[in-house]
Order: structure tokens, then C-alpha cells, then sequence
């Protein structure tokens, strides 16, 4: 098979008709052998049926429905465990993203010899306050933290190769930074096309305020887990050694000159309080590195490598 399309949706029977139909129309007029995986994560709405309906009349489209809503994310890793194609596509459910850019996210893919190539919504259809402008702050903050080169890291629309999303695993909210998943997972070659966007002709958008709080703590976690993620201690005992030892060496200098001065008064220095925090939270931090040790040490995952090819095994 050539490609898989998998789409995530909530709620979304008003778009799924014209959405199938249309990249039916793409697919055929390019001769791919195709399926179109569709995940329904817990609509309440006549979503299911109309997918049923759909795969009756073609047995290309398929779906997957979930129990309860689990999230975006779930609905991907999801499409990418059933997902058979030597190429996937992501795209949204409610039309803003174009099938037709499916032909070009290829030849971009084939051309540059991508692992991935991301969407680019350059001019986009929705609100400035609520997602254009946050959006482009937030870019800012992941292309910093992660190291990858992307405008637009949140676009639904992208092509993968296979191998890509059979070696990672979209989980929580993480499937604003699946470039950063892939970049983990030894996938390098991360490419970037502009792609049309779309006004939101039916339904409304499932993601509001707190998008921007998830996605903000999850670009955290990204950074973090990415540095340290296997080696807490580096992180946590260093700050907690760096503060404890600067805590032992102003009490003993207050100390000295309490006993070889004669100082007194020493508890209503704010050195005191200062050399007492820092003692204090310096334990803390290294605790919490050393916890984080014994943690990763009993993972199933300690020791869980993705290996590219074997010879002679
Ligand atoms: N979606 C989903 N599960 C959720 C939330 C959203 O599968 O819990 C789907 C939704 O149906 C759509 C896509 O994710 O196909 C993007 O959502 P939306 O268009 O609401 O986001 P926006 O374009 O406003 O960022
Ligand atoms: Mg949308």
C-alpha cells in the first residue's frame, strides 16, 4: 500500500462526507493504492455512523472507535499502530487542512529524502488573538528548545515515512510536538512545505484556553525529558550540590566569626536565612534527582533501544 491517511476526529459527521469524497478524488487522479484510517475519539455525535457508512460503500476507509474521548494524541497513535502504507499523512478532520496538498507533502518527502515533512499553515484562517499570535510565540519557545527548524509545529497536515511512526509513541498532549518524537527517535531529516489552510466550515474547534497552559507544561516536559529524561541526576544533584555547598560555606563563615570574632546576633542576619534555605532546598533538589534515578533505574523502558538494521543475526 502507498499511503495511509489517518485522521483523528471529535464530533465532526458534518465534515467527514465531503472530507472522504474529496480526498478520494486526490488519491485516484494520482493512482496511490490507499486506505483512509479514521479515529473517532468518543464523538457524541453521528460521527461513528457516518463513518460505517462511509466503509460500506469504500472498503478503503476504515475505522477505529474509541470508548471515551482520550484526545488527540491517543487518536494518532492509534492510526499510526494500524496503519499499513509505506506512507502516512496526517490531517484534521474538519477541512481546514487542503487534500489536495497531499501529491505536493510527497514529492517534498521523496525529493529532500525527508523523514517527515510538516505542514505550514503560512496564512491562516483563524483568530489572531486567540491562535495566531500565541502560536507564533510558542513556536519561537519549541524551535529554541528542540533544536528543529520549524514554523509551524502544531500543523495537523504531514507526511511521514512508515518507519517513522511505527518507532515513537504519541501520548498525553504530545501531538503538538510529534517533529520532537521523531527527532528522539533518530529521525533527523525534518522537512517543512506551506500548505493551504482553511477556514472551519462546520463544527467548532475542540481545543480552547488551556491549550496554551498543556502545551506551554508539555514543551517543558519535551526539553526536560529530552536533556534528562534517562539522567535526573545530572540535572537535580548538580543544582542540589551547587546550593548546599554555597549553603555549608556561609554557615561556616558564620560560624568563624561567631567563635573567632565574636559576632553575635546571628540569627537575625539575613545571610542566616539565606544559608538555611539554600542547605534546605539543595537536600530537596538532590533527593528529587535521586528518586528520579531509582525511578528510571526500574523502568521497563531503561533499557529499550530503537535499532535500525542487524547483520548477521
Ligand atoms: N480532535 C480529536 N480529539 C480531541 C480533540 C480534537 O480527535 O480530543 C480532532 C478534531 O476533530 C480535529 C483535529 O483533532 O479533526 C483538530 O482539532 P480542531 O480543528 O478542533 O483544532 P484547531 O484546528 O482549532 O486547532
Ligand atoms: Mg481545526
Amino acid at each position: 500500500m502507498d499511503v495511509s491517511i489517518v485522521i483523528p476526529l471529535l464530533n465532526e459527521d458534518e465534515s467527514l462526507p465531503e472530507l472522504c469524497a474529496w480526498i478520494e478524488r486526490v488519491v485516484t487522479l494520482q493512482r496511490l493504492k490507499y486506505e483512509v484510517i479514521l479515529i473517532d475519539d468518543g464523538s457524541t455525535d453521528n460521527s461513528w455512523k457516518v463513518i460505517c457508512e462511509l466503509s460500506e460503500k469504500n472498503p478503503n476507509i476504515k475505522g477505529i472507535k474509541f470508548q471515551r474521548n482520550y484526545g488527540k494524541s491517543a487518536a494518532l497513535n492509534e492510526g499510526f499502530k494500524a496503519s499499513q502504507g509505506d506512507y502516512i499523512i496526517t490531517m484534521d478532520a474538519d477541512m481546514q487542512d487542503s487534500p489536495d496538498e497531499i501529491p505536493e507533502l510527497l514529492k517534498t518527502l521523496s525529493l529532500g529524502q525527508y523523514d517527515l515533512v510538516s505542514g505550514w499553515k503560512k496564512v491562516r484562517y483563524d483568530n489572531t488573538f486567540t491562535k495566531n499570535i500565541p502560536s507564533k510565540l510558542f513556536n519561537a519557545a519549541a524551535r529554541k528548545m528542540s533544536g528543529i527548524q520549524l514554523n509551524d509545529f502544531n500543523c495537523g497536515l504531514k507526511v511521514y515515512r512508515s518507519n517513522v511512526v511505527k518507532s515513537i509513541e504519541v501520548y498525553g498532549e504530545m501531538h503538538r510536538y510529534v517533529p520532537v518524537l521523531a527527532k528522539w527517535a533518530g529521525f533527523r531529516k525534518i522537512g517543512e512545505k506551506v500548505v493551504e489552510h482553511r477556514p472551519r466550515k462546520y463544527g467548532v474547534t475542540k481545543f480552547g484556553w488551556d491549550r496554551f497552559v498543556n502545551g506551554f507544561l508539555d514543551l517543558l516536559t519535551i526539553f526536560f525529558v529530552g536533556k534528562f529524561g534517562k539522567r535526573p541526576m545530572h540535572f537535580f544533584g548538580l543544582w542540589g550540590t551547587v546550593s548546599f555547598a554555597f549553603g555549608f560555606i556561609v554557615f561556616l563563615y558564620l560560624t568563624i566569626t561567631k567563635f573567632m570574632f565574636a559576632v553575635t546576633g546571628m540569627t537575625e542576619r539575613p545571610l542566616f536565612f539565606f544559608a538555611l534555605l539554600a542547605m534546605i532546598m539543595g537536600t530537596q533538589l538532590f533527593l528529587a534527582g535521586f528518586i528520579g534515578e531509582l525511578i528510571t533505574r526500574n523502568s521497563s523502558e531503561r533499557n529499550f533501544y530503537l535499532i535500525e538494521k542487524k547483520i548477521g543475526l
